[in-house]
């Protein structure tokens, strides 16, 4: 079996880092690629060689999937991690990796294109029983059929990008008069975010839970699920706050969604790590709606959860190796959440706020995980997702966990930027939050203004006492040369 020896990751920030420490782990070199604006970041450093890849847009550097190439074959890396985000679900990247004599470390550029295009996706599903959402059978021609889809499936519906992402091209329609206005809008949007147009009709679901199931599938044929996550707690239809197991998922639920999720990923020929994303209505009927075919931001709760290493697994399995585990030896244990703390406004609608981290100390202490690419001093870039940091944590219950990540979060200093730390310590204290009760609308429906305002001003407060406390060290000693002590040391 060809062992990996040298992993390129195309991607930057915390993830770049995450996949780094596996790296690290498993005696592997890992190199990193940046842009012009990242010349400074921390995932540059900790890398055992760096490649500048172009200037700072993404479209210049990190979706260069030529650059990216380049860089590797200089490097004589032998397999390329795309992280998620950026060239992580694009098949022709994972195409030309192959080409290049590269490993991609993900499932094959056929599974990535069989799922990348939702309905496509759809009807793979609904051909191997799986449920999805009541929808239109691929994409609408015009909005006369979209509008006839509309009739049939019932109101309110969802306009979907086929090649949907992030969010983007979705639009919900309430009545049927205004489908023809919304089907323009969504078919702009899709053209100008995808480069493809096609929208489908999707039944809207009125406070659905979203609950992915991940799974893991060796290039042998063996395929687990590590349970679920439930990450209704979302802004812009984005995920904020995650966690696993789901409050909701009784065990028989439990097992009937990772039953779907594991031939969902049979259906595509499934290898590697990925996720199958459901829809779940009170009743406890849950619906697929698409399979991301990528590490996820969220994959640390599972980890928790588990104590099984995805990034680890995945390189593992990239190379061939049998999963070390059956489903049998792999069990729940206790709860873990997750806040992502993004550089936005929570009282401007989450408004972006990139800027100098004039202060950033993380918590610890037992039970608590930080995942960040950024550090004091440094710059949380407006060309990119302004995400300064992931911060997990496990208890023996969700009681417990959620306690944990409201004293991690109250123990962490962050100045310059505004955050979502006070608002995820607004959620964590609320009475519906800790009793479960959770959608996809959670944060319109539960957002108080006022009360989330008297946690930032506590927040304010405790940053200031902390300034007093310890003076803010100049940029020059923020930068130690630890890896490379640690690197030293390994040889
Ligand atoms: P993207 O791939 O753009 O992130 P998804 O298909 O994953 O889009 O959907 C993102 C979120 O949008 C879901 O988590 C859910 O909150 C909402 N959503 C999507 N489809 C529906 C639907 N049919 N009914 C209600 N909400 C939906």
């Amino acid at each position: 079996m060809p062992r990996i020896s040298k992993i390129l990751i195309a991607n930057r920030g915390e993830i770049a880092i995450r996949i780094m420490r596996s790296c690290m782990e498993l005696g592997v070199e890992s190199v990193a690629v940046y842009s012009e604006a990242d010349r400074a970041s921390p995932h540059v450093r900790m890398a055992d060689e760096a490649y500048l890849i172009g200037p700072a847009p993404a479209a210049q550097s990190y979706l260069r999937s030529d650059a990216l190439i380049d860089a590797a074959t200089k490097s004589g890396a032998d397999a390329v991690h795309p992280g998620y985000g950026f060239l992580s679900e694009n098949a022709a990247f994972a195409a030309a990796c192959e080409r290049a004599g590269l490993v991609f470390i993900g499932p094959s550029a056929a599974a990535i294109a069989a799922m990348g295009d939702k309905t496509k996706a759809r009807e793979l599903m609904l051909n191997n029983g799986v449920p999805v959402v009541p929808g239109s059978k691929g994409a609408v021609e015009d909005a006369t059929i979209a509008q006839h889809e509309g009739a049939r499936i019932g109101y309110p519906v969802m306009l979907k990008a086929a090649a949907g992402g992030g969010g983007k091209g979705m639009r919900l329609v309430r009545a049927p008069q205004d489908l023809p206005r919304e089907f323009n809008l969504a078919r702009n949007e899709a053209a100008a975010a995808f480069g493809d147009g096609r929208v489908f009709v999707e039944k809207y679901l009125e406070e659905p839970r979203h609950i992915e199931v991940q799974v893991l599938a060796d290039s042998s044929g063996n395929m687990v699920h590590l349970f679920e996550r439930e990450c209704s707690i979302q802004r812009r239809h984005q995920k904020v706050m995650e966690e696993a197991p789901s409050p909701f998922v009784t065990p028989p639920l439990r097992d009937r969604m990772c039953r779907a999720a594991v031939q969902a990923a049979a259906a595509c020929g499934y290898v590697n790590a990925g996720t199958v994303e459901f829809l779940a209505v009170a009743d406890g009927s849950f619906y697929f709606m698409e399979m991301n075919t990528r590490l996820q931001v969220e994959h640390p709760v599972t980890e928790w959860i588990t104590g099984i290493d995805i990034v680890t697994a995945q390189i593992r399995i990239a190379e061939g190796a049998p999963l070390p585990f059956k489903q049998s030896d792999i069990t729940v244990n206790g709860h873990a959440l997750e806040c992502r703390i993004y550089a936005e406004d929570p009282l401007q609608g989450f408004a972006p706020d990139p800027g100098t981290l004039l202060r950033h100390r993380p918590p610890a202490g037992f039970g608590v995980r930080v995942d960040s690419g950024v550090e004091e001093a440094g710059e949380v870039s407006m060309h990119y997702d302004p995400m300064i940091a992931k911060v997990s944590t496990w208890g023996r219950t969700r009681a417990e966990a959620t306690g944990r990540m409201d004293r991690a979060l109250a123990e962490y200093a962050i100045a310059g930027v505004s955050t979502t730390r006070a608002f995820c310590r607004h959620v964590l204290q609320q009475a519906a939050f800790r009793r479960g009760d959770l959608s996809t609308h959670y944060v319109e429906n539960h957002m108080d203004p006022d009360a989330l305002a008297r946690v930032e001003s506590e927040v304010a407060r405790a940053a200031v006492v902390a300034h007093v406390l310890a003076p803010a060290p100049a940029a020059s000693e923020l930068l130690p040369p630890v890896m490379s002590e640690w690197r030293r040391g390994r040889q």
